[in-house]
């Protein structure tokens, strides 16, 4: 399980590859359940020490030049690079996704530290020109300071670089408590970033029950800045013990992205873009797709040709050769996906795949395609988060449009048209923080990534996803 590659990347103190006491978290391979590692938990005062360490930490980071701050991640992402196997296995063994798409996370993820890298030396000020002739107006750039990331278990490593990456770029340290799931990707990140040269205390990593070290960490008058990714249902919560201290926040929350696939749309594109939207990490993204609205006219070979593609997929260990869709994260994931299904078919949607746990047992489940399923099932209101394809019927571009909108969320939606009017008149009118035309593959470290309503606040990766670590102060000089 643990080879000496692997062992090496988990070379830190709150790491143990032996059974430990009570305060330790067991970690377990997604698809075997066999425990992996144990992980040191955290309470309060542990917490508080751990934010006190990275006050001063920050402190000197700081006062690095941006060039300097910039090399150490370049370092960073090469041995990333140098280590893209090791960490894939990890990552497939904790998290559970075939082997290939952990490699493309990993890469991924290296991605977000090159560019903040590069974003590091960029974070220029302004001078503005003065309504008054004796005075001179600057605008500087400066860090944040001390952070702080709560992250979820979809993407172990990408979730932990797009946040730590631009805010050590900036200037700020960083405390993250990862998933109770998946956090020895995290620690293995922060093994290669010490190699690297990252000072001692700059990145630092709490496991423990998520609700004390949130509160802890929100509680905090030294942490200026909280960035989570996960449920919308935390992120309200987290919001709320943010207010006190008036931290800064990042929020990257639930989605449920409509795809709208029109009858002039290029079929096979549209196929395999929802292939890639709706079954990348077995649905677990929040970025999958989640309503399917097909327009009459295209309803029926659309249907035919997804269920042949999804009846291709393959379930099963991560590790294994051909595999495609691995594990759920647990059982109540399971449940989740079960009870969409359920109740779409109690109210009359047309099961025409799946529709149950895989005969692996554990959470592995079949990918699903439902048929004929309405805006008053449950699919259409909530995000699934799993491995089920629900096709929705509609006749125009106004009723898809308002249906599509037709939701709290609003972080991703596709559309599958080959009309260049549409895909503006559409992409405008959809609203969503993220709109793919004719793709299903959308995230890069370039672009902004973020929502709107309740999907969240803020963006990440591009120029924004560094702004959002530095604070502009304005200076006014009189010059008489
Ligand atoms: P999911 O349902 O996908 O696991 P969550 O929002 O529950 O999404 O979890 C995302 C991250 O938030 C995880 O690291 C989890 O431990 C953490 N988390 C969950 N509940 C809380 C809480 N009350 N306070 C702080 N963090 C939390």
């Amino acid at each position: 399980m643990i080879n000496a590659p692997l062992k090496a990347l988990l070379d830190h103190p709150d790491v143990s590859l032996t059974p430990q006491s009570s305060n330790w978290l067991a970690v377990t391979d997604a698809a075997t359940r066999e425990p992996l590692a144990w992980v040191k938990t955290h309470d309060a005062t542990a917490v508080n020490a751990a934010i006190a360490r990275s006050v001063g930490a920050q402190r000197r980071w700081q006062q690095q030049t941006a060039t300097a701050r910039a090399d150490l991640l370049m370092g960073w992402y090469q041995r990333i690079q140098q280590q893209q196997e090791p960490l894939a296995q990890l990552l497939t063994a904790e998290q559970g996704k075939p082997l290939a798409e952990a490699r493309g996370e990993i890469g991924y993820a290296a991605s977000f530290i090159r560019w903040f890298a590069e974003q590091a030396r960029r974070t220029d000020g302004a001078i503005l020109p003065s309504p008054l002739p004796q005075q001179r107006l600057l605008v500087l750039k400066q860090p944040v300071g001390v952070c702080a990331a709560i992250t979820p278990w979809n993407f172990p490593a990408a979730m932990i670089t797009r946040k730590v990456a631009p805010a050590l770029a900036a200037g700020c340290s960083m405390l993250v408590k990862p998933a109770e799931q998946t956090p020895l990707t995290t620690f293995a990140l922060a093994t290669l970033a010490a190699e690297a040269g990252l000072p001692a205390d700059l990145l630092l990593i709490l496991c423990g029950d998520a609700v004390n070290v949130g509160q802890a960490l929100c509680a905090s008058d030294s942490v200026r800045k909280l960035s989570f990714t996960g449920s919308t249902e935390v992120g309200r919560l987290l919001m709320a013990q943010c207010a006190p201290t008036v931290k800064k926040l990042s929020l990257e929350l639930g989605g449920n992205a409509p795809v709208l696939v029109f009858d002039d749309a290029d079929l096979e594109q549209a196929v395999q873009g929802i292939m890639l939207s709706k079954f990348r990490n077995s649905g677990q993204t929040c970025v999958c797709a989640n309503r399917i609205y097909v327009q009459s006219g295209i309803y029926q070979a659309l249907s035919e040709r997804l269920a042949q593609a999804i009846g291709e997929l393959q379930v099963g260990d991560g590790r294994q050769p051909g595999v495609t869709q691995g594990p759920l994260i647990d059982d109540t994931a399971v449940a989740k996906v079960q009870s969409h299904i359920d109740d779409a078919c109690s109210k009359g949607a047309t099961l025409r795949l799946g529709g149950g746990r895989d005969a692996r047992g554990g959470s592995f489940f079949q990918p699903t395609l439902l048929t004929h399923v309405t805006q008053q099932m449950r699919v259409a209101r909530e995000e699934t988060f799993g491995p089920l394809a629900a096709l929705f019927r509609f006749e125009s571009e106004a009723e898809a449009i308002a249906m599509a909108n037709d939701t709290e969320f609003g972080l991703a939606a596709y559309l599958f048209t080959q009309n260049a009017s549409r895909q503006w008149r559409v992409s405008e009118a959809l609203e969503y923080g993220m709109v793919g035309v004719n793709t299903g593959q959308i995230s890069n470290e370039i672009a902004p990534f973020g929502g709107i309503k309740h999907s969240g606040l803020g963006r990440e990766g591009s120029q924004a996803g560094i702004d959002e670590y530095l604070e502009s102060k304005y200076l006014c000089m009189d010059i008489s």
